[in-house]
C-alpha cells in the first residue's frame, strides 16, 4: 500500500474527534488550508523580499500540511483525491481546450 493510499486514515487517526461537529471539522479544514497557503505563500516571499535562502525541504513541508488539510476536507465529504484530481482535469479540459491542445502538441 502506498504513502497516499494509507494517507486518508493517517489523517482521521490525527484528528481529535471528541465533541466535534462535521461543520467545525470543515471549518478546520477550511481554515487550515487557508494557514498553511499563507506560509507556503510567506517562503516565497522571504526568499524574494528578505534573505535570499529557499529552503526546499521547509517548501515541501508546507505543502505537507497543505495536503493534511486537504485531505481532511475529502475524508469529510467522502471522496479521494485521486477523485477531486480526475474532476479537476476534466474541468480544466472543458474550460481551457485549446491550451490543453496546444500543452500535448509539444
Ligand atoms: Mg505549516
Amino acid at each position: 500500500m502506498t504513502s497516499i493510499e494509507q494517507y486518508p486514515e493517517f489523517v482521521n487517526s490525527h484528528l481529535y474527534k471528541d465533541g466535534t461537529t462535521w461543520e467545525e471539522r470543515m471549518t478546520l479544514a477550511a481554515l487550515g488550508l487557508c494557514g498553511e497557503a499563507g506560509e507556503f505563500a510567506d517562503s516565497l516571499k522571504k526568499y524574494l523580499f528578505q534573505h535570499g535562502d529557499y529552503n526546499e525541504k521547509h517548501v515541501v513541508e508546507e505543502l505537507g500540511d497543505i495536503l493534511w488539510y486537504l485531505q481532511l476536507a475529502c475524508n469529510l465529504l467522502r471522496v479521494s483525491l485521486d477523485d477531486v484530481a480526475e474532476i479537476n482535469m476534466a474541468k480544466l479540459k472543458e474550460r481551457y481546450p485549446i491550451v490543453m491542445a496546444l500543452g500535448e502538441k509539444k
